[in-house]
């Protein structure tokens, strides 16, 4: 059992000589009932305290978005060593990400430490729509555009109506970098869409997560998601 006003002060609201303050006030209760007593002893494990109706142990909810340089894994750690996506957000919070990219595949991907909100975005009934740029071996034809846009049968089912466009063909090198925009998130979707249709996919960048775009980040770097930006994609 500790003091209230520690228990208080080591949660990181405050100083442990304004957990006091707060306490006499009549800001602090302990499992719902307010306390004004600066000697009350706590179970910091299993007592709920709260200041002002919050639970202290409730951390602030952080949301980033990163520029997944390729050969980086979607995790938060990994056994064999190699470079995880928390790697490059600095933050006080543990964040985790919001869905994956595959590990050979760059751009864009969000982290947050706040659940539901990675649980409403995950959500096939969200169809946030998440374009990628591929760079595809062979050349497309009109054909096949329009197969990849009406759904594809995989091995876990078709897939739903996608946006197609070439951007840009290489003949000599017989390679094409085409546009994608899809809404949903199965595992490998992308390069199994390319596969199916016989133009395998060399290289893979996301380069927009609903309005959410790279712009004004490189390889590697991140930022903050702006208030209006979360409250936007709930
Ligand atoms: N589709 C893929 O094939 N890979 C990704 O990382 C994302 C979408």
């Amino acid at each position: 059992m500790e003091r209230l006003q520690k228990v208080i002060a080591q949660a990181g609201v405050t100083s442990r000589r304004k957990a006091e303050g707060l306490i006499t006030e009549g800001k602090v209760s302990v499992n719902g009932v307010k306390v004004t007593e600066l000697g009350t002893k706590v179970d910091p494990e299993k007592d709920e305290v709260a200041v002002n109706g919050v639970p202290i142990d409730k951390e602030e909810p952080v949301y980033f978005l990163l520029y997944k340089p390729t050969g980086v894994i979607s995790s938060v750690s990994d056994e064999h060593g190699r470079k995880v996506v928390t790697d490059y957000i600095h933050s006080e919070q543990r964040v985790y990400p919001i869905g994956r990219l595959d590990s050979d595949t760059s751009g864009l991907l969000l982290l947050t430490n706040d659940g539901d909100f990675a649980n409403l975005l995950m959500h096939p009934k969200y169809k946030i729509k998440k374009t990628y740029i591929a760079k595809v071996e062979g050349m497309p034809l009109r054909e096949t555009v329009k197969q990849l846009e009406r759904g594809v049968k995989l091995e876990d089912g078709k897939t739903a109506p996608a946006k197609v466009k070439v951007k840009k063909t290489e003949k000599k090198k017989n390679t094409s970098v085409v546009e994608i925009t899809i809404h949903e998130g199965k595992n490998r979707q992308v390069r199994r869409m390319f596969e199916h249709v016989g133009h395998p996919v060399l290289k893979l960048k996301r380069e927009t997560y609903g309005f959410l775009s790279l712009h004004g980040l490189n390889a590697g770097e991140s930022r903050e998601l702006k208030p209006h930006e979360v409250k936007q994609l709930r």
